[in-house]
């Protein structure tokens, strides 16, 4: 197989070029084939020196009239010119430090170039072209790939070496997908198709290749999900519970009345949980949407049925906060509600364990400590998961492995596209809460450029004078936590020396140890604190109603979704809230991002246009679909092929749900492989 293959038996690949490609990623090579190119540069045409255009990259095929001279204006800068021409004009060459090309340049000899033009005052000028004999045609006569990072290699020398592993290991690539199925879909053969990525022939060819490889990594990746899913739902029978009144008489006595998407959601869960086939339902909501009182109905109806019930969520303080509310709720109510967490004291632990089992305790909540394998339930009727973007099958299948098919119920705070979502979630019902409770203020939404940000500041403490608190968002940086955090203590104490010197500025971020975090969000919440500098760990849970201005540095770094969760923690209380977005970036795609969110607060229709900008590789990052080692990111470009795949995967497992036969064998492999960690229907 060509993961075991290591890239060091490759020809032309020494113990260095091994280093630089392990440190892309790169050790099989299965890794090598799987290094797509980041875009391409077409030069399969060679184009007249008359007609090119200032900007734009080119291949001309030229004659060399003169000899060539360098100049070194600085030590180390060197300069070599030479003039070209074809039958329409004349170029300048330019090339920076490559004095060799000096004795192997001929004069009245002809080379393809492939370079950038530059024309000023007429003149037109090719910049640090390539450079061959007109009759080699390596570099020319083809579309060829740029690869996304090349770490100390030259983007030719990765080129010769991904060339190298097809040529010699062209014919152990083997089809995942069956024949059936390429030949259905009109795909390529997966040999074909890595091919085709790297050296595609033309764009007929390439977006074959590219829906080839995107059709397989879904597949595997839709098939394993659905797979988990029917598992826990289809075979066995579940509860039917029977509503004795008790959430009716908690939802008579709340201070509001619901809004009719929390009505109409709350029947839906109502008439599954009557049902003994085992609900498996998502709640989408925007953030304040009211979610949590609809999870605490279905919560409270397995309790008058005699159930224990139980919530996770994905961060301590979110997890607290949901205790505190639910607590609040059932105190009249006289039920045992728990909190358990990683931070929870040994004895408390103990006994939380304890009461668990003998069924004293009747709801608990928690983070995913309570998906440990010492925690028992006597008898749990309903689980409830706050995932918020998080996407975790296996904490999920955890924690109802935890009861006798219990009834599941999943909220999201994140709206993503219907399309998208049902590949995420699988085949689980979906309740949306598109309508806020009545009365909810808008928050006022703006986007500012960078020269603006001590306006910004000083906005801010025009409402800090007021009385009111704000949050400052660093930015979110892609490379690692470490350099979010930096960013984030850089931030606050360049802040907190400055601008803000007279007032009261602390520091969040998620390295910080439970308990300290809990730490400056109490006093946060209880208004010892102005300012909040913070990483993204806010955007999980938090409510401050007294927090009136939202403010994110480098907002272009961030997915819409995301922006819109955060503008979410601001809003809450009776003040006017601001949301604003410090975009650093000029691109006017940037700013067009930027104002969808000061023009709508409704998070589905941010989601779809998000999703219209950046395309669906963007919901593929790791952390939403929770599979580390499945970035799918940059070969998913199109929706299409992930409806047509979800279509196909469900017919596949209607006719033959345990994918029998011989010519599934391989794409089975890959399944249970990806999901080696959850209980799938192929084990
Ligand atoms: P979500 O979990 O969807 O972000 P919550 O359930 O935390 O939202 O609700 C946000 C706030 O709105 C809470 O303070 C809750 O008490 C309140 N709330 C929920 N439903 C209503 C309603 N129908 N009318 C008024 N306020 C509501
Ligand atoms: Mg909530």
């Amino acid at each position: 197989m060509l993961n075991d293959i290591n890239v060091q038996y490759l020809k032309g690949v020494g113990p260095k070029r091994v280093e630089k490609l392990n440190k892309l990623g790169i050790f099989t090579i299965d890794d090598l084939l799987e290094y797509y190119p980041r875009k391409y540069e077409d030069r399969r045409k060679t184009r007249k020196i008359s007609d090119v255009t200032d900007g734009e990259k080119v291949l001309l095929k030229v004659k060399i009239v003169n000899y060539p001279s360098i100049f070194k204006p600085k030590r180390k800068l060197s300069i070599l010119k030479v003039d070209a021409k074809d039958e329409t004009g004349f170029v300048l060459i330019t090339w920076f430090n490559k004095d060799y090309l000096k004795d192997k340049i001929k004069i009245n000899e002809y080379y393809n170039i492939f370079g950038k033009i530059k024309i000023s005052y007429g003149k037109i000028e090719i910049i640090n072209p390539d450079i061959e004999l007109a009759n080699d045609m390596t570099i020319a006569g083809k579309i060829m790939p740029i690869y996304p990072l090349t770490y100390n290699l030259t983007n030719n020398e990765l080129i010769k070496i991904i060339n190298n592993a097809i040529k010699f290991h062209k014919h152990d690539i083997i089809n995942v997908i069956p024949e059936s199925i390429i030949n259905k879909y009109s795909l390529l053969n997966k040999r074909e198709a890595v091919e085709f990525i790297h050296f595609p022939l033309d764009r007929i060819t390439y977006l074959k290749a590219k829906k080839t490889l995107a059709f397989e990594k879904l597949l595997i990746l839709q098939l394993g999900l659905l797979t988990i899913k029917s598992r826990l739902s289809n075979n066995m029978d579940g509860i039917s519970f029977s509503d004795k009144g008790l959430s009716e008489e908690f939802i008579k006595n709340l201070p509001f009345t619901l809004t009719n998407a929390q009505i109409k959601v709350i029947k839906e869960i109502k008439k599954d949980m009557t049902n003994s086939k085992p609900m498996n339902r998502l709640i989408q909501g925007d953030v304040g949407s009211g979610k949590t009182i609809v999870a605490v109905v279905a919560m409270l109806n397995a309790v008058s049925s005699g159930y224990q019930t139980a919530m996770m969520a994905p961060t301590e303080i979110l997890a607290m906060q949901h205790y505190k509310t639910i607590t609040s709720y059932t105190n009249e109510l006289g039920l045992k509600v728990e909190f358990l967490s990683g931070s929870t004291k040994q004895n408390k632990r103990k006994e939380i364990l304890e009461n668990l089992k003998s069924g004293l305790i009747n709801i608990l909540i928690g983070t995913h400590a309570i998906i440990e394998k010492d925690v028992i339930f006597k008898n749990i009727g309903v689980v409830v998961t706050d995932e918020q973007h998080r996407f975790g099958v296996r904490q999920r299948a955890l924690l109802s492995s935890k009861g006798l098919n219990p009834d599941i119920l999943v909220m999201t705070a994140t709206p993503i596209p219907r399309t998208l979502a049902l590949m995420f979630y699988g085949d689980l019902d979906i309740s949306i809460i598109d309508e806020l409770p009545p009365g909810r203020q808008v928050i006022k939404t703006y986007s500012v450029g960078e020269s603006k940000k001590e306006d910004v500041f000083k906005f801010v403490k025009d409402r800090i004078c007021e009385g009111r608190q704000a949050y400052i968002v660093a930015p979110l940086i892609e490379e690692s936590d470490k350099m979010e955090l930096d960013s984030a203590v850089e931030i606050y104490e360049k802040l907190s020396k400055s601008y803000f010197n007279e007032y009261n500025i602390d520091l969040l971020h998620g390295k910080m140890k439970n308990n300290e975090k809990e730490e400056v969000m109490k006093k946060f919440y209880n208004g010892i604190t102005d300012i909040l500098v913070s990483t993204t760990v806010i955007e999980v849970g938090v409510n401050v109603p007294n927090a009136v201005v939202m403010l994110i540095l480098n907002s272009e770094r961030f997915g819409l979704a995301q922006l819109h969760q955060l503008r979410g923690r601001v809003g809450r209380g009776r003040h006017q809230s601001y949301c604003i977005l410090v975009n650093e970036s000029k691109s006017k795609k940037s700013k067009e991002r930027m104002n969808i969110l000061t023009q709508t607060n409704n998070g589905f229709i941010i989601s779809e246009k998000d999703l219209e900008l950046r395309g669906p590789g963007e919901f593929f990052g790791t952390k939403q679909h929770g599979i580390p080692e499945y970035d799918i990111s940059g070969i998913v470009s199109d929706v299409k092929v992930i409806q047509e795949v979800q279509m196909l995967s469900k017919q596949l497992l209607k006719c033959n749900p345990k994918l029998e036969g011989k010519e599934f064998e391989v794409l089975k492999t890959k399944i249970k492989n990806l999901f080696k960690n959850e209980e799938i229907a192929f084990n």
